[in-house]
């Protein structure tokens, strides 16, 4: 019961701060902030060791309530595509910074200055270890790649090399990672590795209340050198995946009927089976029938010299 009743308070306290935090944060419709006042009250550059986690993380420029539904395309811009960054932020150093996880388990923003030295040069290791808030390990057809939910990384491995980092990693669909965020990488993947320049990049998941799968991220972006002639975006990445209901409380999801996954085909009512990207053609009874990929699976009625000519092999295991 004690128990039960500071972790209510706590969390009172969580919704507080955040409620007051998003007050203080401009509208996104509102031009860009005229740049800070000289630093009359910065803090002294010379601060000693860094003091990691303590602070509050800045919270995200961006009010869920303001985003518009997700309509079938997989990100929207924000600000007109501007990211708000501060002249202090573009003019730091390059560093790495990840929120910790809050108490609820999740993941806050992600920030850094991305250069020539936070890329990789190791291969990527496994993240199987890490179960970011509201993880499901759940597969469905109608998926690339079957699983629905991926470790998605809030700045890109190939970015800063953070593998199985617990505060960069959250519970994101397929859809996200790949139409959502991937592109957004990519770009300053590509641009870092042509110029040697530098990205500030900042990555945000946004929850509403308490709910342990994010409803999507915040992507910031601004080349440095160039004051962002090359890369410079402030976008927002559903983090939904067509055909499938996701409960973003719990990370539970189901079907909604929407979208078909491919059928599988009928072997039995065709002569052969080709595969149009091997470019052999089977019996139906084959094994290797079962365990070609439907997109490439097509029936055939023809004779054998017909699938011959037209530029099928026979397959070697069921010699048709
Ligand atoms: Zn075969």
């Amino acid at each position: 019961m004690r128990r039960h009743r500071v972790k209510a308070s706590l969390v009172g306290l969580f919704l507080a701060l955040s409620l007051l935090a998003l007050g203080c944060t401009t509208p996104m419709a509102e031009a860009p902030a005229p740049p800070a006042p000289p630093a009359a009250q910065a803090p002294p550059t010379s601060t000693p060791a860094p003091q990691p986690d303590v602070s509050p993380k800045p919270q995200p420029s961006v009010d869920l309530a303001s985003i518009p539904p997700y309509a079938g395309l997989p990100y929207v811009e924000i600000n007109s595509g501007t990211p708000s960054f501060s002249a202090e932020d573009l003019a730091r150093a390059p560093f790495e910074e990840y929120a910790p996880l809050d108490n609820l388990g999740r993941c806050g923003a992600a920030f850094a200055l991305v250069g020539p030295e936070t890329m990789p040069t190791e291969k990527r290791g496994s993240v199987g270890a890490v179960k970011p808030s509201g993880w499901h390990l759940v597969k469905y057809d109608i998926v690339d790649g079957k699983y629905l939910f991926n470790r998605c990384h809030l700045i890109a491995y190939r970015l800063t090399g953070e593998n199985a980092n617990e505060r960069n990693l959250i519970t994101g669909t397929r859809y996200l990672n790949t139409e959502g965020m991937s592109p957004h990488e990519t770009a300053v993947a590509d641009y870092v590795e042509a110029t040697g320049n530098h990205v500030l990049m900042r990555v945000t998941p946004l929850f509403e209340g308490e709910e342990l799968v994010a409803r999507g991220v915040q992507l910031e972006a601004r080349s440095v050198e160039d004051g962002g002639a090359g890369i410079s975006y402030n976008v927002y990445a559903y983090n939904v995946q067509p055909g499938i209901t996701i409960n973003y409380a719990t990370g539970e999801s189901a079907l909604d009927g929407t979208v078909e996954a491919d059928r599988p085909l009928d072997a039995t009512q065709y002569a052969y089976v080709l595969n149009t990207s091997t470019k052999r053609f089977h019996l139906p009874a084959c094994p290797s029938v079962d365990d070609m990929n439907e997109k490439n699976k097509q029936g055939f009625n023809g004779t054998r010299d017909e699938a011959l000519a037209q530029g099928y092999q026979p397959c070697g295991r069921c010699k048709p």
